[in-house]
């Protein structure tokens, strides 16, 4: 791989490979893997602690591969339920660190959840690996702005293609408001052409 090239920790690496797991089954993720062009989940030898191996490309791809074996809509729709079920392992992998676990956050009001709680996500991402996220924020809506984006890294499509991110963005909200259910939508991708890929998201629950 060359220099220039972004990377993903091991560890979240493995936190997509779960997440896709629990939709897909072991079977399923052996498949896609089979696909090809990824061969850096399939290394074994364990990398030293905090290095970053899991290219962009590579994220990219699963979720090609993903869309090949499922057809475009399928893989969309597994993608954002990966995403989802991602999110319990980077809880497990990264909560505390986040001080997202500790009781004194968990009481505070959800107004005030939200915004501590995507600064700290987008932190965990700025900090940890070559994704960036900018989190902007109006009295109605949150945008979680990906600076560079792995999940759609060298894609083109006519429309937005980082499902992963908008399930995970789901179900954290989910978590953090204990079971409400928010409006998350990709509203501008990179891989469309946009200038940096955003999950918009509505600070108002649906439910
Ligand atoms: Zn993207």
């Amino acid at each position: 791989m060359s220099a220039a090239t972004f990377h993903y920790p091991p560890k979240m690496g493995k936190i997509i490979l779960l997440g896709l797991e629990e939709v897909i089954g072991k079977g399923g993720v052996d498949a896609v893997l089979r696909l090809g062009a990824l061969d850096e989940f399939l290394q074994g030898s364990p990398p030293e602690a905090g290095e970053r191996t899991i290219s962009f490309e590579t994220v990219s791809q699963l979720q090609q591969n993903l869309e090949q074996l499922y057809g475009p809509r399928g893989g969309r729709g597994l993608a954002v339920r990966a995403g989802r079920a991602c999110f319990k392992y980077g809880l497990k992998e990264y909560g505390f660190m986040l001080g997202l676990t500790e009781m004194a956050f968990r009481l505070l009001p959800l107004s005030t959840k939200l915004h501590t709680g995507a600064r700290a996500f987008a932190e965990l991402f700025n900090k940890h690996t070559d994704q960036r996220v900018l989190v902007e924020e109006t009295e109605s809506t949150v945008y979680w702005h990906i600076e560079r984006c792995p999940l759609c890294w060298e894609r083109t499509s006519d429309e937005p293609v980082c499902h992963l991110a908008a399930g995970l963005l789901q179900e954290a909200l989910y978590w953090l408001s204990s079971g409400k259910v928010f409006s998350v939508e990709e509203t501008a991708c990179h891989a469309r052409g946009d200038q940096r890929c955003t999950i918009t998201i509505q600070k108002m629950p649906l439910t």
